[in-house]
């Protein structure tokens, strides 16, 4: 499948043609063709093409419709002429586009709608769809949005502490470059050979815009940009982190408008703001030389992207690897190791000679953490029009494939028990009496119960699953979270480090454990219905429960192939609640793998 993508921005237009093999994921993705037109204006633009080498040539356009209109034949002058579907890039999808959708006339009014949490952005990407749509009128147009990664941030980090009633009109944090996050997630599990599901990262986008995510799981738990591209790092003309009191300070002392203010946050500030140069090159030539302004920006730059490292991975409570992307964080080896330094203490340490050293030909992505070190870090470029092929790809794929059914089974809150808490819970040796089956073979429900004891409350007869595991796990509901007075994270099972402690108690004694979860959504799918359904371990897939009372699609299902299991879908209590199930129920697997597995 052949797919054209569009990043429009007010003054450019970048495009790319990806042929993408739905089957394959993105490794197998080809990138056939890329070009970009910049700086429109009375006498035309710049325009670059070339995959492997940019050449720079002037054309006549001078509006970003101009030059969509002129894509076909630049197209057909590669000898590119079939185009199976458009790809669009947009900056802002508002809280309900958790996935790429097809810009039909009905979402493109919703994205309308969502103009002014993105008026510099989403005007230049409708009206690029708007061109595009008459000047490909046959083929489907897809959207895919920088904020839908970020949708599964849980609401302790979108939310603003405001008043309720700003909050209801909408301001809370979003978050943004989500398609590169989500793609160097991707690429640093694969070149790390470990699945996206057992990782804990955090991604560094810096080019001209910055932001920091962290992902657990294969999923964005929070990240740096908020309700606009404003919040976080330092960029190169944006400030980043500010005390909001300023708006009122500058208004008083300044006599400065709003919009003077927001401009100036917007445009003047950053990089160009401290020293006069938003461009990260001008800035580490000039503090070489010896200019203070450009010395102090650059530890200003890296003591913010350090500061919400540590702040990440004590969200995540741990972290496996740092990847660094975007401009800056692809080409300074000097700011890498500058944020990197003095992080020793979670055990992330750079080799300082493959720091200097990085090449990130045919989308390699290069480690350069010291031999030894417990974090890995990671160099890659983005790839974000290749993510949107492969979105749009995927999305399109399942349109010939009949829908398939899983069963959804609602896991109630139950324990997994190691040798050592059956001893401290039952007495030294005891073995728990299998009672129940369970649908996946050689698992069953013990007759005997625990009770969990939290600082806030207990529960009490809790279930417990064998047989026994390695390490003892607390499968709980966020609603038995807050009964417990215990705040337990989104995981899959077994990825257990940093996880919060809790007494269990049983009828010979106490066990204090760490291991309480909330346990992350996911699919038992058996190898040959995986193979089937074009489904590999670790994929992420939506499931719409469709038959229930309150219908609803989760997103972000991790699909977990072993040989002969029960293909079932398992979510907790609120999670079922939340759609009304109330008896069996099957929900339909929606298209092809949001993220593919490694
Ligand atoms: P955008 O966010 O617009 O896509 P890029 O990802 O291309 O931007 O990043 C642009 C930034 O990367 C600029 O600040 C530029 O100076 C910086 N950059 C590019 N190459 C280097 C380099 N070799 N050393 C330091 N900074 C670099």
């Amino acid at each position: 499948m052949r797919v054209l993508v569009f990043n429009a921005g007010s003054s450019s237009l970048k495009f790319g043609v990806f042929d993408m093999f739905p089957d394959e994921g993105l490794a197998q993705a080809k990138h056939v063709f890329k070009g970009s037109f910049d700086r429109f204006g009375e006498g035309g633009c710049d325009y670059r093409s070339g995959v492997e080498e940019n050449s720079v040539a002037r054309a006549p356009h001078t509006t970003l419709s101009e030059a969509i209109n002129a894509v076909p034949d630049v197209l057909a002058e590669e000898g590119i002429t079939d185009i199976d579907a458009v790809g669009h890039r947009i900056a802002h999808g508002g809280p309900t586009f958790t996935k790429a959708a097809e810009l039909s006339d009905r979402t493109l009014d919703e994205i309308r709608e969502l103009t002014p949490l993105a008026p510099l952005h989403n005007p230049a990407n409708l009206e690029a769809i708007d061109v595009a749509r008459n000047v490909w009128p046959k083929v489907p147009h897809w959207g895919v949005f920088d904020t839908s990664f970020h949708l599964s941030n849980p609401a302790r980090a979108t939310t603003y502490a405001i008043p309720k009633d700003w909050r209801a009109a909408g301001l809370r944090r979003f978050g943004f470059h989500g398609t590169s996050h989500k793609y160097v997630a991707h690429r640093a599990a694969e070149a790390l050979g470990t699945r996206l599901r057992d990782l804990r990262l955090i991604s560094l986008h810096l080019g001209n815009g910055a932001s920091a995510c962290a992902i657990a799981g294969g999923a964005s738990v929070d990240s740096s940009m908020g309700m606009t591209p404003l919040e976080g790092l330092v960029m190169g003309s944006r400030s980043g982190d500010v005390d909001p009191g300023l708006f009122g300070f500058l208004s008083r002392e300044l006599g400065l408008t709003i919009p003077a203010i927001e401009a100036a946050l917007y445009q003047d500030s950053g990089l160009k703001g401290l020293t006069g140069s938003s461009d990260m090159r001008d800035v580490e030539e000039r503090a070489a030389e010896g200019d203070q302004d450009a010395q102090l920006a650059i530890n200003l730059y890296a003591y913010r992207a350090r500061k919400y490292i540590g702040a990440y991975a004590a969200a995540m409570g741990g972290l496996d690897a740092l990847v660094f992307t975007g401009g800056i964080g692809e080409n300074s080896p000097s700011m890498r190791r500058r944020i990197c330094d003095g992080l020793e203490f979670l055990g992330l340490k750079l080799d300082h000679d493959r720091n200097l050293s990085v090449s990130l030909e045919g989308r390699a992505a290069v480690q350069i953490q010291a031999y030894g070190a417990r974090v890995n870090v990671l160099v890659t470029e983005t790839a974000e029009q290749l993510m949107i092929a492969h979105e749009v790809a995927g999305a399109l794929f399942p349109a010939n494939s009949p829908s398939i059914r899983i069963p959804v089974a609602v896991s109630a809150r139950h324990v997994h028990l190691s040798r050592a808490a059956v001893d401290a819970l039952f007495g030294p040796g005891y073995e728990l009496t299998p009672d129940k089956p369970l649908k996946q073979k050689g698992h069953w429900d013990a007759r005997e119960r625990v009770s969990l004891h939290g600082p806030k409350g207990d529960i009490r007869n809790v279930a417990i699953l064998g047989p026994l595991r390695e390490r003892t796990q607390i499968e709980v509901s966020r609603t038995d979270g807050f009964a417990l007075g215990l705040d337990a994270p989104i995981r899959q099972s077994g990825v257990l480090d940093g996880t919060p402690q809790i007494r269990l108690m049983g009828p010979e004694g106490h066990h204090d454990t760490d291991g309480l979860i909330l346990a992350s959504r996911h699919i038992h799918m058996n190898s040959e219905d995986a193979r089937k359904h074009h489904l590999k371990d670790g994929d992420f897939v939506s499931v719409t429960l469709d038959e229930t009372g309150r219908g609803l699609t989760f997103d972000k299902v991790l699909v977990r192939v072993s040989e002969n299991a029960f293909t079932e879908m398992h979510i907790d209590t609120d999670e079922a609640n939340a759609a009304g199930i109330t008896g069996a129920v099957e929900g339909a697997l929606q298209g092809e793998a949001l993220i593919r597995g490694t």
